[in-house]
C-alpha cells in the first residue's frame, strides 16, 4: 500500500475528483463561459490598469473598491454587506467550514455537484431531496426532509444547474420560513433569470445569497460573492483567509466591472439566443427541451451518448449528463454567440437527419 493511501482519510479516497473535460481545439459549450470579451477595443487601457497593481504589496484586505463596483453592478442595497471569495466555490466551502463536524447539509438532486463534494470533505453529513420529473421542487418531500434531518445549511441553486429552471418562489419561501437552517440561494445565473431573492434578504434572517462573475463573462477571474445582512457577514468573515482576492484579480475586476452596460447588453443577447436555440432544438424530432432561465439549455435526446461523441468529432464540446441518475439521455449546452449556436445546431440536425 502506498503512503498516501495509508495516510489519507478513507472518505476522501472514496470521492471522485471534480472532472474537467479536455477541450483543446474544441468549441467550448460545456461550462457556461461567455462568448463575449469585455476587453475588446480596450486592450491598451486594460493593460495600463493591470500594470498599476503593485505586486510587491499585499492587496487591499477587504477589496473595498471591488466591493463598491460589485455593489453598483448588481445593485446591492446599502443595508447589506458582502464577502468575496476566489470563486463562489470558495464561499460554499467557507459556509461548510462554519458548521460543526457532523452537521447536515441539505440540497436537491440533480443540482450543482460542489455542494455535495464540499460537504463531504468538510466532515458534514450530506442529504438530498430528489426533484420531481419536471425538475421542480417537491415541497412536501423537502419539508419532510427538513423535519427528519434538521439541516444546518440548505443549498438551492436559483436558477438550478444543470436543469436550467428557477424553482417556484413560494416553495422556496416556505422552505426558508420552515427551517432553522441557513438557506443559501445560489444565484450564479442571476443575469439570465427573471427573478432574484436579493430584495428578500432583509425579510429573512436565515437567508443569504451567492453570486459569481463566472457566468457573466469573467470565469477566469475566480470571483464570487456572498451577500447577507451586515451582522451575518461580520461573523462569517472570520473564516475568510487574509488577502484571499489577489491584487491582479482586484485590478482586473475593478477595470472590467465598469463595463456595466456591456455586461447587461451581453446578457440580453444571450437571453435572445437562448430563445432561438431552444426553438431550433425543439423543432428536431424526438428532442425534449427543458425551459431555461440560465445561459445554458438542458435537453433530452435519443442516443444522447452518440450525439455527444458526434459533436466532439465535429469539434464541439458540450456536457453529457446522461450517466447521472434522473438525467438519462440528457445533455447540457452553453449558449454561445449566433455563429457558434448555428454551428452546434447544424451538427445536431446532421446527426438526426
Ligand atoms: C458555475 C456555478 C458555480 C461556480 O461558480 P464559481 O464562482 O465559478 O466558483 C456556483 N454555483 C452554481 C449553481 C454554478 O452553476
Amino acid at each position: 500500500m502506498s503512503f498516501i493511501n495509508n495516510w489519507l482519510r478513507a472518505d476522501i479516497q472514496a470521492l471522485d475528483a471534480y472532472h474537467i473535460q479536455p477541450a483543446e481545439n474544441l468549441l467550448k459549450l460545456d461550462a457556461m463561459e461567455s462568448p463575449f470579451s469585455l476587453t475588446d477595443g480596450l486592450e491598451d487601457k486594460y493593460l495600463a490598469h493591470l500594470s498599476s497593481a503593485d505586486l510587491r504589496r499585499y492587496p487591499s484586505p477587504d477589496a473595498s473598491e471591488l466591493q463598491q463596483n460589485l455593489r453598483k453592478l448588481m445593485q446591492i442595497p446599502a443595508e447589506l454587506d458582502m464577502l468575496l471569495g476566489n470563486g463562489s466555490d470558495e464561499l460554499i466551502q467557507l459556509l461548510c467550514l462554519a458548521c460543526a463536524s457532523g452537521d447536515t447539509v441539505l440540497s436537491l438532486e440533480p443540482s450543482f455537484v460542489m455542494y455535495k463534494m464540499i460537504a463531504k470533505f468538510t466532515h458534514l453529513n450530506y442529504q438530498s431531496v430528489d426533484l420531481n420529473a419536471d425538475f421542480e421542487l417537491d415541497l412536501p418531500l423537502m419539508l419532510a426532509a427538513i423535519k427528519t434531518h434538521k439541516p444546518k445549511l440548505i443549498f438551492i441553486a436559483y436558477p438550478n444547474n444543470p436543469t436550467g429552471n428557477a424553482f417556484d418562489r413560494s416553495a422556496i419561501e416556505k422552505i426558508i420560513t420552515s427551517s432553522a437552517a441557513l438557506v443559501v440561494l445560489d444565484e450564479a445565473y442571476y443575469a439570465y433569470a427573471d427573478d432574484s431573492f436579493l430584495a428578500d434578504i432583509q425579510k429573512y434572517p436565515n437567508l443569504l445569497l451567492l453570486r459569481t462573475v463566472s457566468k457573466i463573462g469573467l470565469a477566469g477571474l475566480r470571483l464570487g460573492l456572498l451577500i447577507a445582512e451586515k451582522g451575518t457577514i461580520k461573523q462569517l468573515d472570520k473564516l475568510r483567509l487574509p488577502y484571499n482576492i489577489g491584487g491582479l484579480t482586484q485590478a482586473a475586476a475593478n477595470f472590467l466591472l465598469q463595463e456595466n452596460s456591456t455586461i447587461a447588453t451581453n446578457a440580453k443577447i444571450i437571453i435572445r439566443q437562448r430563445g432561438e436555440l431552444s426553438k431550433a432544438l425543439a423543432a428536431i424530432d424526438g428532442l425534449m427541451v427543458y425551459p431555461s432561465q440560465a445561459n445554458f439549455i438542458l435537453f433530452k435526446a435519443p442516443k444522447a451518448d452518440e450525439l455527444f461523441a458526434y459533436l466532439r468529432q465535429n469539434k464541439v464540446l458540450i456536457k453529457n449528463l446522461s450517466a447521472a441518475p434522473k438525467l438519462t439521455n440528457c445533455l447540457r449546452v452553453t449558449i454561445g454567440n449566433s455563429e457558434q449556436n448555428r454551428q452546434f445546431i447544424s451538427i445536431v440536425e446532421g446527426f438526426y437527419g
